[in-house]
């Protein structure tokens, strides 16, 4: 057992525990059997990362309308990028759009709606959970990528099958535009960007090879593109270490996110929008 899942099931004991889990769960679980599976661990209420990334959206484009001088951007909220620059371009992170990630920005938002709440947040990237959480360490009180919880599902023996007529959801703060975000380009997409920045000028790419090569561009300023959108792992999050049904092809795992998104776009309704409840929260980052 890792010392996650041990802090995690320690953390269930005593706390009432929020979790937050990213879209890419649909790639190694269903909906909504795994609200169900996940409150039979001990948690109290299972949110999606997608209101989160809707903020992150927000504010990327209220940042580039206020810097519209600035020469590039390069999109923050996969870590490994952001690591990378920082090792190696240091010249680069004046360009880091200094936004917090869906993972800080839902962070942030359940502190403010739920204070009484322990977080956890689950992903399938273990760069989250080994770099960027260490910048929400106040707010997140643990976290699991997808491999991790599917071991303790394993451990006590909570079968998908047995929760196939759930019709358990996610308790709060979810969003339809943001369930893309996995997908390389899902940032750019989801958040509208062509309506600020030319479409010609925007550039999505994944896989740290392709990127470190973007970025070189970027430092030598022979790239034509303004506005970076780029991910460290092939396909995007979908292609994220920690996903436990790697066989899939790109094209399997975005088609049960498209899926996903249309299946869910027929309830989004039935949820509050907090947009307003975190009007005067910080959602700024430093690098
Ligand atoms: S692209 Fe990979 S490393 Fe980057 S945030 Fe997504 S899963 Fe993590």
């Amino acid at each position: 057992m890792t010392s996650n899942q041990e802090n995690f099931l320690n953390l269930i004991k005593t706390e009432k525990v929020c979790v937050m889990i990213a879209p890419s769960f649909v790639i190694d679980f269903e909906y909504p059997a795994i609200v169900s599976m996940i409150k039979k661990l001990g948690v109290s209420m299972v949110t999606e990362l997608t209101f989160g990334a809707k903020i992150t959206n927000v504010h990327y484009t209220e940042y580039i309308q206020d810097h519209p001088d600035q020469k590039y951007y390069i999109a923050s909220p996969c870590p490994m990028i952001v690591s990378i620059i920082k090792a190696q371009y240091k010249e680069l992170i004046k360009y880091l759009v200094p936004v917090c990630s869906p993972m800080g920005c839902q962070a942030k938002i359940l502190n403010k709606i739920y204070p009484d709440y322990k977080i956890v947040f689950i992903s399938p990237c273990r760069a989250k959970q080994t770099i960027e959480a260490k910048e929400y360490k106040d707010i997140i009180a643990e976290t699991l990528t997808f491999k991790e919880l599917k071991e303790l599902f394993d451990q006590y023996g909570i079968k998908e099958n047995d929760f196939e007529n759930s019709d358990e959801k996610f308790d709060s703060i979810i969003e339809s535009t943001t369930k893309i975000y996995p997908i390389s380009g899902g940032l750019a997409k989801s958040a509208g960007l062509s309506n600020f920045i030319k479409e010609e000028e925007i550039l999505i790419d994944d896989g740290i090879i392709k990127v470190k090569n973007i970025l070189n561009e970027i430092k030598n300023g022979t790239t034509k593109y303004r506005f970076f959108d780029l991910l460290n792992c092939n396909g995007g999050c979908i292609g994220g270490a920690d996903l436990n049904n790697k066989a899939l092809t790109n094209d399997e795992k975005k088609s049960k996110i498209l899926n996903y998104k249309q299946q869910m776009e027929k309830i989004i309704h039935d949820y509050k929008n907090h947009s307003h409840d975190v009007e005067d929260v910080d959602f700024s980052r430093k690098f």
